[in-house]
Formats: C-alpha cells, sequence, structure tokens
C-alpha cells in the first residue's frame, strides 16, 4: 500500500472524530472518503497532510511511518474546495508559486508551468487573475498549482463542491483522466455517493468517526457489508421487520433489511392482477422529474421506500395510493448477509 493508516484515533477533548480507523490505498489510485457530514473525512485528510497529530496509530506514505514529519516535508500536494489562489498573482504566477519557494531555477519553473498549463487546458489563460476565470477553471489552477512541486500523494477536500452541476460532471470526467495519466495517488473527499462511484478507483466510507467499509464501487455496491453501506450507496430503504412484508413473511430473521430502488416497481392502483399476492399498498411521498423517468419516494407500511418510475406510464401525484411490488431483499442477519431469491 503507497498510503496507509493503521489504527488511527483522533480525539478533541473527549469527542472521538477518528475511531481505530484503518485503510490502505494502492499507487496511482484515486481514492474517495464518503459519508455524511461529521462523519469523519476532513479529519483523516488533515492527519494525512500533518495538519492534525492522531493521538494513536501510525500513517505511511510510501512505506515510511510519517506521524512526526511536518506537513511541509511530507510530499503533499492540497486542493480545496474554495480554490483558495492567490488573488494578486496570475495563473502562471499562481502555478509557479510552490516552484519559487522551493528555489527551482528560472528555466525549469517555466517548463514544469507550461507542461502543466497544457495538461490542464490552461493554455492562453496565463496572465488572468483569479477574478477572470470561471469556477472550472480556477479550480483547474488549484489542481495544477497542487501538482507543480510534484508531490507523492494529492489531497482534495470537496473539490467538486463549489461548481455549478453541469461544469461539475465535465470536471469530475477530467480529474480522473488527468489523475490517472499523471500516476499520482490521491484521495478526494466527498458526501455525495454519485460523485464517489462515478470518479474513485476505491471509496473508504465513514460514519460515526469509524470506516464502515471499503473497496472498489463496484464491489461496495454488490456486496455491502452494513445496512448504512447499503442505504448510503444503493439509495436504499432499510426496514427492521421484513417479515412484515408480503412476500417475505416466510423469511424469518432478527437482523435489518435494505430495499434498493431497482427492488421496486411501482403501479397505478389498478393496473396489477388482483391476484399477486406479495403486492404492497403504498402512498406517494415525493415526485422528483429527472428526465427520462420519475424518482418516487412511496411510504410502504412504516418505511419510505425509493423506486424509480418509468415517464411512459401514466403520471403519478404525490398524495396517490399505488400499488408497490418488492422484488427482493439485501438482508443483513445475525450471521449473514444476502440477497433473496
Ligand atoms: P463535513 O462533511 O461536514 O466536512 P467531515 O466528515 O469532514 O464533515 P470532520 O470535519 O472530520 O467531519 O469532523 C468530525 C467530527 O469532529 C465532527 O463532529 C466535528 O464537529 C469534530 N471536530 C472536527 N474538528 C474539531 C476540532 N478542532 N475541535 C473539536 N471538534 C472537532
Amino acid at each position: 500500500m503507497y498510503v496507509e493508516m493503521k489504527h488511527i484515533t483522533k480525539q478533541y477533548g473527549g469527542f472521538t472524530a477518528s475511531d481505530d480507523v484503518s485503510f490502505g490505498i494502492e499507487k496511482g489510485k484515486l481514492a474517495a472518503l464518503l459519508g455524511p457530514s461529521g462523519s469523519g473525512k476532513t479529519t483523516i485528510l488533515r492527519m494525512l497532510a500533518g495538519l492534525e497529530v492522531p493521538n494513536s496509530g501510525d500513517i505511511f506514505i510510501a512505506g515510511r511511518r510519517i506521524n512526526t514529519i511536518p506537513a511541509a516535508r511530507r510530499g503533499i500536494g492540497f486542493v480545496f474546495q474554495n480554490y483558495a489562489l492567490f488573488r494578486y498573482m496570475t495563473v502562471f504566477e499562481n502555478i509557479a508559486f510552490g516552484l519559487e519557494i522551493q528555489k527551482k531555477k528560472k528555466s525549469e519553473i517555466e517548463k514544469r508551468v507550461t507542461d502543466l498549463i497544457g495538461l490542464t487546458g490552461l493554455s492562453g489563460l496565463e496572465k488572468r487573475y483569479p477574478n477572470q476565470l470561471s469556477g472550472g477553471q480556477r479550480q483547474r489552477v488549484a489542481f495544477a498549482r497542487a501538482l507543480a512541486p510534484n508531490p507523492q500523494v494529492l489531497l482534495l477536500d470537496e473539490p467538486f463542491a463549489a461548481i455549478d452541476a453541469k461544469v461539475r460532471q465535465e470536471l469530475r470526467n477530467w480529474l480522473k483522466d488527468t489523475i490517472h495519466r499523471v500516476g499520482i495517488t490521491s484521495i478526494f473527499v466527498t458526501h455525495d455517493q454519485e460523485e464517489a462511484v462515478e470518479v474513485a478507483d476505491e471509496i473508504i466510507i465513514t460514519n460515526h468517526g469509524r470506516i464502515e467499509q471499503s473497496g472498489p464501487p463496484a464491489a461496495i455496491y454488490k456486496k455491502p457489508e452494513t445496512p448504512f453501506v447499503a442505504q448510503f450507496i444503493g439509495d436504499s430503504a432499510v426496514v427492521s421487520n421484513y417479515e412484515c412484508l408480503n412476500g417475505f413473511d416466510s423469511i424469518k430473521g432478527a437482523g435489518k433489511a435494505v430495499i434498493r430502488p431497482e427492488f421496486v416497481k411501482v403501479y397505478k392502483q389498478g393496473a396489477l392482477h388482483r391476484y399477486i399476492s406479495a403486492a404492497e399498498e403504498g402512498r406517494v411521498e415525493s415526485v422528483v422529474f429527472r428526465g427520462n423517468h420519475l424518482d418516487l419516494t412511496v411510504a410502504v407500511k412504516d418505511v419510505s421506500i425509493h423506486a424509480e418510475y418509468s415517464m411512459e406510464e401514466a403520471p403519478v401525484a404525490v398524495g396517490e395510493n399505488v400499488t408497490v411490488l418488492i422484488y427482493r431483499l439485501y438482508v443483513f442477519d445475525e450471521n449473514r448477509t444476502y440477497l433473496t431469491e
């Protein structure tokens, strides 16, 4: 592993922000720290950067224990969500900044900055100031500036948060390609599961200061290890008394189950043959138009289930009673987790 945390604990006063955190990232991979607000993502990033010191545990980069190495000597680049560019410096000067500090030769600085301007698609904008750039362009400058001193690891704190939706999508794809092209081991913080699944090679899921699960997005999606992960990654609903659901009444268990949107089909009342006994009655709680489908939240018994609804069907409205068919469940029982047939 190129970046590794082993049994890291960090406390602020009596509060545990990181609780026995362990994970590893291979060289050249792009990892996402994903979790709800306050789950400890930024604390992990700050300890890697050397801005916070853990109470216990070890941090390694490239096989070297870095716990006591000061931030400036860790070889880490940082990209913040609010760009943090120098307002009175041009694009060129911003990118050159770290190299000037390192007292590199002028010719070397010019070559490196010109290469990075090419890599980040900023050619022609060298002489502009940050306030003459779009959000996406500013974030590319911040990225180029962080890469300039050739760091071993790049840390990005919510790098897409301040960018509007359409540009964000482009920037995500661009960042993923560029990080792979450069081959730099990178970690970014996000609370957006879609973003993590789309961009990251590895996802590390945080919850209450602990790591719930880590691994490639597809593996996590396919085999969530806890109800929290299933809910967070798959937009699922959690049910504690799944034996009360029609069609699952024969399953006896003591654990929880989750219902993913793709396990559910919603019908207008009367659209389904009556003899299907597994159907449930539901009530539409919310409807969000997604272009080619509707995202519904439907209350069934005491759970709110998410479901997609085709635009080709007769529309449904908030408050309407509907028929809901749940095909399968992901069950988390005391000693095993499984998908029902
Ligand atoms: P967000 O997505 O909202 O940024 P996060 O997952 O990055 O959240 P952290 O910023 O790591 O979470 O914070 C984790 C917990 O530690 C929070 O409950 C926070 O209030 C607490 N915390 C963070 N820094 C400090 C500090 N300096 N002193 C006391 N508590 C802190």
